[in-house]
């Protein structure tokens, strides 16, 4: 199975997240970043699928800059067997459209069997690039997946999705695209041999004219949405503390509940 995995390089979830001063994007000053989780399970999968299969490839596949070759790293450092970086400053200023664009154009390059997504990016949480992607590749696919089944020779998948109350099994012919979900599997950490093996892994890397995408058709003048503002919410008032014995405390919560608060 030719397995692709595309990973979001996102800010690590403990950041503390304030907007620019143009109010346009986030302040990046001093964050750490790391892949998307939901995009690890997407690399686990696939590696997973490999193992059990005894045969097949992973690539890893990401837009961004040069930060971006450190996400890619991290999944050959995994087990990833290749990694494809796609970088052209003509990007600055793409929206969802092109970036799914541009993904779609790497995809269409290789012969996939398989083609994984995150259910989300956890920094602009659009839900939407995988799903946008298999329409423009027409491929099927299936949404928030949380375990996958291959049977290889006959070129389908079983995929099971919890819907409200109940678990939805999907089958579908391969090749097709899949967003995962929390609890697909359990994303391995990369050994100290595999870190070292990442640095002789294949990394290449692709501009927009590799993939013949034109730049003036990606740019901020194309793009069909455009972010208006980011704010951040409304600053919390500060809590009470209520002092004294659990009976007298109990006593003064309910009297706040009921008197301040009227929810009693
Ligand atoms: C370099 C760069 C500059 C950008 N500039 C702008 C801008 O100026 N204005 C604007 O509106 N938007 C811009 N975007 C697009 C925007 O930031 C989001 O990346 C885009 O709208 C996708 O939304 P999302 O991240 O919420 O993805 P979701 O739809 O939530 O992501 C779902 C899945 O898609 C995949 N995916 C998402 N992004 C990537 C990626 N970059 N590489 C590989 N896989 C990916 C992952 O598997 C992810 O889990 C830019 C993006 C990039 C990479």
């Amino acid at each position: 199975m030719n397995i692709a995995a595309c990973i979001k390089q996102v800010p690590a979830t403990e950041s503390k997240i304030r907007p620019s001063t143009d109010g346009k994007d986030i302040d990046r000053t001093g964050l750490s970043y790391v892949v998307n989780p939901y995009d690890e399970f997407g690399v686990e999968e696939g590696l997973k699928i490999k193992e059990q299969l005894g045969d097949g490839s992973v690539t890893a596949i990401s837009i961004g800059g040069e930060k971006v070759a450190e996400a890619l790293r991290t999944c050959l450092a995994v087990g990833s067997d290749q990694a494809i970086h796609i970088q052209d400053d003509a990007i600055e200023g793409s929206d969802g459209h092109a970036i799914a664009r541009i993904l779609a154009a790497a995809l269409k390059k290789s012969d996939y069997d398989i083609i994984f997504f995150g259910r989300q990016a956890i920094d602009d949480d659009s839900g939407a690039i995988g799903i946008h992607v298999a329409d423009l590749m027409g491929l099927p696919h299936v949404a928030g997946i949380n375990k996958l089944e291959i049977i290889p020779d006959e070129k389908r998948a079983v995929a099971n999705r919890q819907i409200e109350g109940a678990t939805e099994v999907i089958e579908i012919s391969l090749p097709a695209i899949f967003t995962c979900q929390k609890g697909l599997n359990e994303p391995r950490y990369a050994s100290l041999p595999g870190i070292m093996k990442a640095k002789q892994k294949p990394m290449t890397v692709l501009s927009l004219s590799d993939l013949e995408i034109s730049a003036d058709s990606v740019d901020s003048s194309k793009a069909k949405t455009t972010v208006i503002k980011i704010e951040s919410p409304p600053a919390r008032s500060a809590g009470i503390i209520i002092e004294g014995s659990p009976s007298e405390a109990v006593a003064e919560l309910i009297r706040l509940l009921r008197e301040e608060a009227k929810v009693l």
